[in-house]
């Protein structure tokens, strides 16, 4: 699949997941398609005094639980429907979890490996000017994603703050601790990630000194889950990033992967490696299988060949709709993407109150909150998955479906329902 097809593939997944939530048809066509999606073209001059221009995108997919948050990517591969499909992900995610956010995410069409360290930041700054009234603390906040950290944040928090001549760190999350982060968001995505993996294997009776793990993309979320189950006695015997996979049958000590990546730029620079492809390590014998990484690596085409039996996905949307009810259909546990990952933008939430708040907590504070949604969220889909017979992934879309749909229903007319009942040229009955 495509990155164009990815966005009307979740909304296919959203309709057929809809049909097992107690919800109304209006929520499902609230829930179809974005709020808005503001594009722009972005200047950038180079270092040699000439100028690019890159496409940047920023959907606010839904709003009714609360302001818009999501991430912000760089990668080559970013079109208008890749960032749509995330912000409906990141809709279903806060329900999930249950924090007061709709959904958004935003992207730029760039290879930012290209960009020296000033482009970089030209690029990041470019990117709030043109959003700078699309976003705001109580509005839309973005967060990191893909080839995007604190320091991006960083720099983006120190521009919207100059244009609206404000002090406003709460526009942005995942920022740099001396600029108003939170203690905790850095490991939150791979921590929240550990804390679901930790629940399913107690329920599922998994020993982690005799299970094995097979991680896809060991950058930031996959490199703190892969740390936390090292410490827990799993065996990590498989990593990849953007250069490759390595397989090692007795095991990975992850701290030295972590110091392996950073001098060498690439996890397959570790000596005497069994050398694998990014499509292999997704075939793996192992029993816990984690991408890590992009959308969409997991499809019919090779669904059938994927042999772990636990596969929790901890990038966005790693799973086709049509490849996850092959594996459905194969007896494999899919921990779905808005329950496992949703430890990141429940610390950016964090954040976000204490710089609204004017308050720090510590990492203690942080990562005891972490774990008692994480845990009261895996609590929720389990028992509602339990209770109707539903794979975790129907379970989840549905508690999360139900929550907006109460919301919405909540809301009265206004809002939702009014624009369908004019353009059927009606007199609405109701108040403003
Ligand atoms: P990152 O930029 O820190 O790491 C991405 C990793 O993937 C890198 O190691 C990179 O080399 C690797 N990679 C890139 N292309 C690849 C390919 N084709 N095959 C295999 N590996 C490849 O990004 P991240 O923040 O860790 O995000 C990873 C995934 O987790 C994404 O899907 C992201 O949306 C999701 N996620 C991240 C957060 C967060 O807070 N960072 C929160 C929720 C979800």
């Amino acid at each position: 699949m495509n990155n164009t097809d990815v966005f009307a593939d979740a909304v296919q997944q959203l309709e057929r997941m809809a049909s097992q939530a107690d919800v109304g048809p209006e929520v499902v066509a609230a829930l179809r398609q974005p709020k808005a999606t503001q594009i722009a073209s972005l200047p950038v001059r180079r270092d040699d005094g000439s100028t690019s221009y890159f496409t940047a995108y920023r959907c606010h997919y839904n709003d009714v639980l609360g302001p818009t948050k999501g991430g912000i990517r760089f990668h080559p591969g970013v079109t208008r429907e890749e960032v749509q499909a995330l912000a409906l992900w990141m809709t279903l995610k806060c329900a999930v979890v249950g924090i007061p956010y709709g959904g958004a995410k935003g992207g730029v069409t760039v290879d930012p490996k290209g960009l020296s360290r000033m482009e970089l930041e030209r690029l990041s700054r470019a990117y709030i000017r043109a959003m700078a009234d699309f976003v705001g603390p109580d509005v839309d906040i973005p967060a990191p994603d893909v080839y995007t950290d604190a320091r991006i944040m960083g720099w983006m928090a120190d521009e919207y703050q100059a244009i609206k001549r404000v002090k406003a760190p709460g526009v942005i999350t995942g920022k740099p601790i001396s600029l108003g982060g939170s203690y905790g968001r850095d490991e939150a995505t791979g921590r929240g990630a550990y804390l679901i993996t930790r629940e399913l294997a107690k329920r599922r009776g998994l020993d982690p000194t005799r299970s094995t793990v097979a991680i896809q993309g060991f950058g930031n979320a996959g490199y703190h889950i892969a740390r936390l189950l090292d410490q827990d006695g799993y065996r990590i015997v498989a990593v990849s990033d953007s250069k490759g996979a390595i397989y090692g049958d007795e095991g990975y000590d992850t701290e030295q992967l972590a110091r392996v990546k950073s001098e060498e730029g690439s996890v397959t620079a570790m000596k005497g490696q069994v050398q694998l492809t990014n499509e292999e390590i997704l075939e793996l014998d192992v029993d816990i299988l984690i991408p890590a990484a992009l959308e969409s690596v997991i499809s019919p085409t090779n669904a059938d060949r994927v042999k772990a039996p636990y596969i929790v996905e901890v990038a966005n949307g790693p799973i086709t709709s049509d490849a996850d009810a092959t594996l459905v259909a194969n007896g494999q546990t899919v921990v779905p993407d808005v329950l496992a990952n949703a430890g990141g933008v429940t610390v950016s939430y964090f954040e976000w109150v204490q710089n609204r708040a004017g308050w720090r907590w510590t990492l203690n504070e942080v990562r005891e909150r972490l774990e008692e949604i994480m845990v009261g969220a895996f609590f929720d889909v389990w028992s509602h998955a339990e209770a109707k017979a539903l794979p975790l992934r129907n379970a989840a879309y549905a508690l999360a479906i139900g929550r907006i749909g109460e919301a919405i229903t909540s809301h009265g007319t206004r809002e939702y329902f009014r624009p369908l009942v004019k353009l059927r040229g009606k007199v609405p009955t109701g108040p403003e």
